[in-house]
């Protein structure tokens, strides 16, 4: 399998070097050459199997042979070992014909464990192949850092250091980023806001020289791997319900859109998937572009959905690149006159293309914390912000053909605060997480000064 630029200006590269680069060198986003296809039999058959067995297929049919099967098999045994639940990703029914996909059954209670738990067994298998050693560094605006601290802790070959906004997350989401004990792990508490944080992340890696003598890597969300892992669920969930024998939809709580996009991936692989409903919350770039075809970045607003508090989609650029039927010199005109102008005009044929499959629904902040009201109301389950946005999508979708899964990304106790001022319930951390609060926790604290951090990021790769 060999993956190509979303801007056309890159050499195409194989899986393992694609899972390494993250970004490609062109500025675009690594895509597979061709999609990868199950039959209706291969799909039928994922039901009832281990969620690890289909893990182990789905990432398998991108991994090509660059991955041996009984690794990759043994890997996704491992990652997915780390969840809280014999299923992994459970799903519970929240009305006649919708379901609740809970993802959140990971380390640090996020969706973000998904992938991450397998991608950083994956940064361990290739780099102890290759006898290399790759420095991580990662901006997070909360859960980002939380899941990589998780999945990277105690690895040989890689380190992790995670930028944070001092006093913009929430403290159990601090929590899990600073418990960890090992070496090879460092939290910067940054003052500033999360964009100082991604701002001094991307001068570190234009900083060719401090990158190659570190070997600086990213595992952000539009590295292809995590796309890949995250496609798993939207299979488990599908099959579980019915599929291949009925289409299956999605509602999905969306930010950087890489969750929403995985279930394209899904639909490409032959998996029948009904709509895909993008729900935003008052960061609406995303739920305007499939209503309206214009995709225009406007000011973040702080949200109680903080994870999907994002005015620029990184992997729109992907469904843009299929809508334009591949045009990678088009892609790249539009995606850099966004970064310079701020917006892009989806070509009509593109829009009915992605409209085909996506519909977008905006939620404001009332509207999220009365879903939280009434969803404990009618069934007992007390859900998070992020979910909450979905579920009210949904609400507002009657039309939309069922059996819908609702993509579940965070537990209510991961935002105690926010969940406990809507409902009154205080949320209660699972077995395993029980003692966060009391565990010591360990970080530097630094000014968002780009020079600062990079010496920071020099010394503890070279420690
Ligand atoms: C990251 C995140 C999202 C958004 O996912 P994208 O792939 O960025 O669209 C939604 N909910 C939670 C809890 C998250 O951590």
């Amino acid at each position: 399998m060999r993956y190509i630029s979303t801007r056309g200006q890159a050499p195409a590269v194989g899986f393992v070097d694609a899972v390494l680069a993250g970004l490609a060198p062109d500025g675009g986003l690594y895509v597979p050459q061709t999609w990868p296809s199950f039959s209706a039999d291969e799909i039928a058959a994922f039901a009832g199997k281990p969620y690890a067995e289909v893990a182990a297929a789905v990432i398998g049919a991108f991994a090509g042979d660059e991955i041996p099967k009984a690794d990759l098999l043994e890997m996704c045994r491992e990652a997915y070992a780390t969840f809280n639940h014999p299923a992994v990703v459970p799903l519970v029914q929240i009305g006649p014909n919708a379901f609740l996909a809970e993802l959140h059954h990971g380390p640090s209670l996020a969706f973000k464990d998904v992938a991450m738990q397998i991608l950083a067994r994956l940064y361990e298998h290739i780099l102890g192949k290759q006898k290399r050693r790759q420095t991580i560094l990662c901006a997070t605006s909360g859960d980002t850092g939380g899941a990589a601290v998780e999945a990277f802790r105690g690895r040989k070959n890689v380190k992790v250091m995670a930028l944070f906004p001092e006093g913009r997350i929430s403290e159990v989401q601090r929590r899990f980023m600073t418990a960890a004990v090992e070496d090879n792990v460092a939290c910067v508490a940054v003052a500033g806001t999360f964009d100082d944080c991604q701002a001094v992340v991307k001068a570190t890696f234009q900083d060719e020289v401090l990158r190659q003598a570190v070997d600086l890597s990213g595992v952000n969300s539009i590295n292809f791997a995590r796309i890949a892992a995250q496609a798993v669920y939207y299979f488990t969930s599908a099959v579980a319900l019915g599929a291949p024998l009925r289409p299956v939809s999605f509602c999905v709580p969306s930010g950087n859109f890489g969750d929403a996009f995985a279930g394209y991936v899904a639909s490409r692989m032959s998996l029948p998937i009904g709509k895909i409903i993008v729900a935003t919350n008052s960061n609406d770039i995303l739920a305007t572009a499939f209503e309206t075809g214009r995709y225009a970045r406007g000011s973040v607003h702080a949200t109680i959905s903080p994870a999907m508090d994002i005015q620029s989609a990184s992997n729109f650029e992907r469904l843009y690149f299929e809508g334009v039927s591949r045009e990678a010199v088009e892609t790249a005109r539009a995606f850099e006159a966004f970064a310079t102008a701020g917006a892009i005009d989806i070509p009509p044929s593109a829009l009915a293309s992605m409209q085909a499959l996506f519909r977008g629904v905006a939620v404001g902040e009332d509207e999220t914390r009365r879903t939280i009201v009434a969803t404990l109301n009618e069934t007992g389950e007390l859900i998070d912000p992020h979910t909450a946005v979905a579920v009210a999508a949904l609400k507002r979708s009657p039309d939309v053909p069922g059996p819908v899964v609702v993509l579940s990304t965070a537990h209510a106790a991961k935002f105690p605060e926010d969940v406990a001022a809507a409902s009154g319930v205080t949320a209660i951390l699972p077995r395993g997480a029980a003692d966060l609060a009391g565990r010591p926790e360990r970080f530097d604290r630094l000014p968002a000064e780009t020079e600062m951090i990079k010496a920071h990021v020099r010394a503890f790769a070279e420690a």
